[in-house]
This record gives C-alpha cells, structure tokens and sequence, in this order.
C-alpha cells in the first residue's frame, strides 16, 4: 500500500520532482487522481505532454483548492509553473514511471516546439534503449540534474551497521558515491551519521589487517 505519491515535471529551464507523503492512502490516492483531470496535449498517467494555459490552471486550481489547507507544498507546483511562460509545454512523468520515459521526455525538450522533431527524437530513444529497458531494469540519475535518494526518507534504517532511526542518527548528507569522484546528485539515506564518519576508517583497517 503506497503512502506516497510522486512525479517530475520537465521544462527546458527547470526539472523538480514533487513527492507528497500523507499516512492517509485515501487522501494520497485522492491526489493522484488529479492526474487523470489535467488536460493533456498527448500521453497518459505516466508520461505526458502538458502545456501551461488558461485550461490547465483553472483544472489545477479547482483541484488544489480541496488540498492547499492540508498540503501547502502543493504551491511548489504553482511556483513551478510560474516560472514557465504562457502556452510553454512540458513534461509530466510519473515517479514510478521507468528510466526510458525520462530519458525520451528529457531528450525531447531540445526540440518541445517541433511535433515532427519531437516524435523523431522520442522514437529514436526508444529504439536505441527500448531493448535494453524491456530486457533490464535500469537505474540512472543525473541525466535530469535532480538529486536522487537511496532508500527511505522516514523510519530509515542504517544499511551498514543495521541500527534504526532513534538508536543512530541521520542528521549528516551521506553521498551514495563519493563527492571527491564528482558525485554531487546521489545521496543515501541507509547511512547512519556514525558510520559516515567511521565507515572509511573500518574499511581501511581490515585491509590493512
Ligand atoms: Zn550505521
């Protein structure tokens, strides 16, 4: 049962991803329904080509309006979409969409204003890792500049030492590959603040014994 509901929205200027938790499914399941109202130039519940006017807005307020009072994080959307000019289109993917989806939308944004371009450019992707996305699960990250989380973000649980949130702490930034390799989009939340600090040092320890 999913206590959460997530999706990324892709411009040429701008990629956010919007994640809202509640312990209520019903209210969750409520949000996520609004996806099937948004008007849509093309796709689905996945992925699909949006575009900001007057239609879309009013869809949007109506629907926000139910669920501003409980979730003000639903103005991140409306900031978003501030920033976007009139009649801008962009992308709505769904977080639990697949790693091509992203992929062909983030493609297709060198080329959103050009339909015969655009449907190239998608078609392409999928032929060059449409194989490789049916024959693999794939992950990846910083293709669409976003900060990406390993694991959990509440009752987390330290992947090393094994100790839960309350016996450790999870205050410190733990980057999944470290920063001196250049990694500044892919951060861990299994690591406890401890074993940040002492895992190298362990590490070095055995090796040496
Ligand atoms: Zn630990």
């Amino acid at each position: 049962m999913s206590h959460s509901f997530g999706f990324y929205l892709y411009s040429q200027n701008d990629n956010k991803h919007f994640v809202f938790w509640n312990d209520n499914d019903a209210i969750i399941s409520r949000i996520a329904s609004m996806v099937d109202l948004v008007p849509k130039i093309v796709g689905g519940n996945v992925t699909a080509l949006l575009q900001k006017n007057d239609e879309l807005m009013n869809v949007l307020h109506r629907l926000f309006d139910e669920f501003l009072g409980a979730y003000p994080r639903l103005k991140r959307i409306f900031a978003y979409l501030d920033k976007l000019g009139q009649d801008e289109e962009f992308f709505y993917v769904s977080s639990d969409a697949p790693l091509i989806n992203h992929l062909t939308c983030i493609a297709q944004l060198r080329c959103i204003d050009d339909s015969n371009e655009r449907k190239e450019v998608h078609d392409y992707i999928l032929a060059t890792w449409g194989f490789v996305s049916v024959k693999y699960e794939s992950y990846g990250f910083g293709f669409n500049g976003i900060r990406k989380c390993i694991g959990v973000a509440k009752d987390r649980v330290c992947r090393f030492c094994g100790k839960q949130e309350g016996q450790v702490t999870f205050h410190k930034i733990a980057h999944a590959i470290p920063e001196a390799l250049g990694n500044k989009l892919l951060y861990c939340n299994e690591e406890c603040d401890d074993c940040n600090e002492n895992y190298l040092c362990g590490d070095v320890r055995t090796k040496e014994c």
